[in-house]
């Protein structure tokens, strides 16, 4: 006699369980378009935890850190998951090199689909940096700049006192900021190139510091820089030669 239990426990191993490592909105994309063929279940999407309202996602959503590669080791285990896509903000370098090192303890199949950086175009005036450090140096003196980096990564370009920050940030500060002169952009940035032209010109911005992260969702003020004929400065990727 066929034990049930033990039937649907076989049919649920090898049904696709997919882990997408997000954050981003090509993750999200993917996990709407995972949920559509394989069903709700099938698809779990795990974010970080570093924005306090994240944007909804199809599927199953977890939040927080796996605790290294043994902790997302133990998760691809008990979560029986038979495939990872790795779709991860390119500059979340960990994150990926755990998924690499998990996957292959635990012999998971791992895709990665991390963007491309942006290319220069005709009328971008970049300067490439390869480091937030460089960024700092290479700031004209009183320039009033956008800092459209990730909150973690503000407090080093402090030290420029003669320098105006406006600095973009998706949640409100939890502390005072460190800046002689600085405002403040609570909110995502428009996908718009218009209202990025705008913003910049109310805000009397003079230069760009960013990183190339790639994708739609963030090059509105690449494009707006250029209409303005603003300079960016681009911090690299690790390890690109651009
Ligand atoms: P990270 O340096 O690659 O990861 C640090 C730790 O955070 C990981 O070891 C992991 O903790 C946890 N983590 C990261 N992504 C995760 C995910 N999708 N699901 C579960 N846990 C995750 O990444 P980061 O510290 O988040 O950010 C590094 C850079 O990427 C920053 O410059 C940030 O601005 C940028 N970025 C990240 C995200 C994002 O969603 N992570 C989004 C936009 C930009 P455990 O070792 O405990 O598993």
């Amino acid at each position: 006699m066929i034990d049930r239990a033990e039937s649907a426990r076989k049919r649920d191993f090898m049904t696709e369980r997919i882990l997408i490592l997000g954050g981003t909105r090509e993750a999200a994309a993917l996990a709407k378009e995972l949920v559509a063929c394989h069903g709700t279940d099938a698809v779990i999407t795990s974010l970080a935890g570093r924005t306090k309202e994240p944007r909804p996602v199809a599927g199953r959503l977890r939040i927080g850190g796996f605790g290294g590669v043994e902790g997302l080791s133990a998760y691809l285990r008990a979560e029986h998951i038979t495939r990872v896509i790795d779709a991860t903000h390119p500059f979340a370098e960990q994150i990926s090199a755990n998924a690499i090192a998990a996957c292959a303890q635990v012999n998971v199949p791992l895709e990665t689909r991390i963007r491309p950086p942006w290319q220069r175009q005709a009328g971008d005036h970049w300067l490439h940096v390869p480091t937030i450090t460089d960024a700092v140096a290479a700031i004209p003196q009183n320039a009033c700049v956008l800092l459209a980096l990730g909150s973690q990564h503000i407090t080093p370009f402090a030290n420029r006192s003669d320098v105006h920050f406006v600095i973009r940030m998706v949640d409100p500060p939890a502390a005072l900021l460190p800046f002689a002169k600085h405002s403040v952009l609570i909110g995502r940035p428009s996908s718009d190139p218009i209202e990025e032209a705008q913003m910049l010109r109310e805000n009397g911005i003079t230069h760009i510091v960013c990183r190339n992260s790639g994708g739609a969702g963030a090059y509105a003020k690449i494009e707006a820089a250029r209409s303005l004929a603003l300079p960016v400065l681009m911090i690299a990727r690790h390890g690109a030669s651009y």
